[in-house]
């Protein structure tokens, strides 16, 4: 929704304000978000545009007003002596220039060069302030609402590294880099009588992957991630099972820094350093926005090879005479913002390499890792393609590696991290028989994927069965790996259309299987006798026709027969399918092994749905269509549509569908809880229709 005027934008300000209020509470005080900090972010960034837009619904309880934690019982709580707050954050170039820009008003002085940053990696931990008493650590509160924290001083006595006592080391340890320059010679730090330091707790990647194995050895549940583990740790009442835990911390704040001379930011972090707290190594100090972008482009992708998550970087504005300046809203310090990195990537460790035989033969390696979070769910596998890849790759068993997810199931290895490698790693050598069934691997002339060449290898057969039963495909529920491993390994099944022949004693007999479920099975696989073509089509697993391919040749069709029959011209001309595909298609349906199935399906009474033919002239490529030439974007939930199908309303009429906004989009289609889409839109004034317009446009 995109309200026009003051009433609809109160209504979605004040669902906007209880939806994120449900969502701090998830994630400060049970450690348990249920939504990415993508989507928190672009939840907060809608609102806070909406508040701007119509001032008269400002309320200063907003979570655009406060910071978002709140005291949690079982602790004292005690006020801070200076609030703790939130920063502002972007994840654009963009608007950290604006921010510079901002900064530069205020301190009427518009030289680039004479703005001075530091940029510290923003560590995705869980802030903590920490006082000290004529050099001994004496009291720890977690952050909280910002002005009062809980004392969690018993739990964060064990956190290693954090000195319970602090005094004057040496400064010139390897590393230090030039936020350090600058730094009083530890000689001269006198150890203050007060002191408040803030920082971060936060767990290593390597402390954190090896803790969740002994777990998972104990029997016990693994972590999700090394940040709400850390969160949830600092909030138990034991404090002898949060030192079981390998809580570290970074220190890089001192409050009341007049009182201890400091005027500067990387004065600050030298001082620190000094007195012997650990300062995350890679703070710069830098002249101009400008350097500041470079900082922040190049530790984009370096600080994957660090051994703890960061989830952006934070530049402050160097001197502390202009800070104060600037000063503080009532939730950040206008002198300061964080800039934070895209998290589609996330690193993890390679345990073993395996080669798995798809439905088709083909056989791909697949990297089983050490498991590890991104974008919300936990991934153990990732895909590695084939053996150039793993060449170009240079991937080896015991590697670090960065992992990323792009539009397939499974993510895929994108690089290797060899600044980690301590020699232990074993390059991984591609088997020349199938691991399967042990016949030949062969790489056909001008292919990149090598084949196990025998067709009735068992691990053909289960890929395509559960190739046929797939979500998205006959989406058969119940029916899984495991199932089909024993119904293949037994001789229940040796194709789809034997499922349809299974009767319920069939799969009572079989592991872990009771009654119900093997009942529930039955009725969910009657239950697809009658799919749509398209669906059924893809499920066939005709090579080189993917879900695209399939719906085109279903629409265009219109029953199996037509597609059966049709001529490769017929295929060729269809928008959309080249003369790969139609190759394809056409030698699929002349084997006889196809049509022995195809027979198979009938008697079992499996009938794809047929539909109305869509004739080459009313296809995409026909400038007449009613939506020719233009482009869609999907987001957020329609009432009356799936996505699928309000995709296929507009391909019907000749339009296109993708699935990012650009300044090539004419519509962008808002459901309900439309996200960031929604606000790129808006961004680029491209024209949103709700679900009423939408419709109307199909009817016109
Ligand atoms: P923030 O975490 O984005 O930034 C402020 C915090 O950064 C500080 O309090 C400090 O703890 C930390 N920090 C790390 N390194 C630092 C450094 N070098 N200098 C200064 N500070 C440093 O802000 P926030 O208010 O704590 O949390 C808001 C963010 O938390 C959101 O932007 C979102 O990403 C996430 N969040 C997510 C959910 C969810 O449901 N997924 C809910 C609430 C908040």
């Amino acid at each position: 929704m995109n309200p026009t005027n003051s009433e609809q934008a109160r209504e979605r300000i004040e669902e906007l304000r209880s939806t994120i209020a449900a969502h701090d509470h998830r994630y400060y005080v049970l450690a348990e978000p249920s939504v990415s900090d993508r989507d928190y972010d672009a939840l907060m960034a809608e609102l806070l545009a909406l508040e701007e837009r119509f001032p008269e619904h400002f309320d200063p309880s907003s979570p655009t007003q406060r910071v978002g934690g709140e005291p949690i019982e079982g602790f004292a709580t005690l006020p801070h002596s200076r609030p703790m707050l939130s920063l502002g954050n972007t994840y654009s170039e963009d608007e950290l220039r604006e921010f510079d820009a901002r900064v530069a008003r205020f301190l009427g002085d518009d030289a680039p060069e004479s703005r001075t940053y530091t940029a510290e990696l923003k560590i995705d931990g869980v802030g903590i302030a920490l006082r000290y008493e004529h050099g001994r650590f004496v009291l720890g509160l977690t952050r909280g609402d910002g002005g009062r924290g809980d004392d969690v001083t018993q739990n964060l006595r064990t956190v290693r590294g954090l000195p319970s006592r602090i005094g004057p080391r040496r400064t010139d340890t390897p590393g230090a880099s030039a936020a350090n320059r600058g730094a009083p010679p530890a000689s001269e730090v006198a150890i203050p009588e007060q002191l408040e330091v803030r920082g971060e707790i936060y767990i290593r990647r390597s402390e954190f992957l090896a803790w969740n194995e002994r777990r998972e050895a104990e029997g016990l549940p693994r972590f999700m991630n090394p940040r709400n583990t850390a969160a949830g740790t600092l909030k138990m009442l034991d404090s002898r099972e949060v030192a079981r835990r390998p809580l570290r911390i970074w220190l890089y704040q001192v409050v009341s820094p007049e009182s201890h001379g400091l005027t500067s930011q990387s004065n600050t972090l030298a001082y620190l350093r000094a007195l012997g707290f650990p300062v995350e190594p890679h703070g710069a100090k830098l002249v101009g926005i400008d350097a500041v972008l470079d900082h922040c482009r190049e530790w984009s992708e370096r600080r994957l090879a660090l051994d703890y998550e960061t989830d952006g970087m934070v530049i402050k504005l160097d001197d502390y005479a202009l800070q104060e300046r600037l000063g503080f809203t009532s939730k950040a310090p206008r002198w300061g913002i964080a800039y934070k990195f895209e998290t589609t990537e996330a690193v993890t460790q390679v345990e073993t390499i395996e080669v798995q035989i798809g439905r088709t033969g083909n056989a791909t390696p697949v990297a089983h890792l050490a498991p590890v979070e991104l974008l919300g769910t936990v991934v153990k596998r990732a895909t590695l393609h084939n053996q150039d890849e793993i060449e170009r790759l240079g991937v080896r068993v015991g590697d670090w590696v960065a992992i990323e997810k792009g539009g397939e199931i499974i993510p895929k290895v994108i690089r290797v991290l060899e600044e980690r490698r301590t020699g232990e790693e074993t390059p991984f050598v591609f088997p020349s028989e199938c691991p399967v069934c042990g016949a030949g691997l062969v790489r056909a002339e001008g292919e990149v994927a090598v084949r196990c060449t025998n067709e009735f290898c068992p691990a053909q057969t289960k890929a395509r069965i559960l190739h046929f039963v797939a979500r998205g495909v006959l989406d058969v529920e119940g029916v899984g790996e495991s199932l089909v491993e024993q119904l293949v390994d037994r001789g229940l099944v040796a194709d789809p259309a034997d499922l349809y022949a299974l009767q319920k004693d069939d799969l009572v007999q079989l592991e872990r299987m009771g009654e119900k479920s093997a009942q529930n099975i039955i009725t969910a696989i009657e239950g697809s006798r009658s799919p749509s073509l398209a669906r059924f089509v893809l499920g066939l697993g005709i090579k080189h026709v993917g879900g695209t391919a399939a719906r085109v040749l279903a629409e265009r069709f219109g029953s199996l027969d037509a597609l059966r029959t049709a001529k490769e011209e017929e295929l060729i001309e269809t928008p959309g399918i080249g003369p790969e595909i139609a190759g394809s298609v056409r030698g699929f349906f002349s084997r006889e092994e196809t049509l022995a199935l195809l027979q198979k399906f009938e008697r079992a009474g499996v009938v794809p749905l047929t539909q109305e033919p869509i004739l080459p002239d009313r296809e995409a490529g026909d400038e007449t269509a009613p939506l020719s030439g233009k482009t869609f974007v999907l987001t957020g939930t329609l009432a009356n549509r799936t996505r699928d199908e309000a995709a296929e309303a507009i391909r019907a009429r000749g339009g296109k569908v993708t699935s990012s906004v650009s300044k090539k989009t004419s519509f962008v289609v808002a459901g309900e809880a439309a996200g960031s889409k929604l606000e790129k839109a808006q961004a680029l004034g491209i024209t949103v229709l709700d679900e009423a317009a939408f419709e109307s446009l199909l009817e016109s």
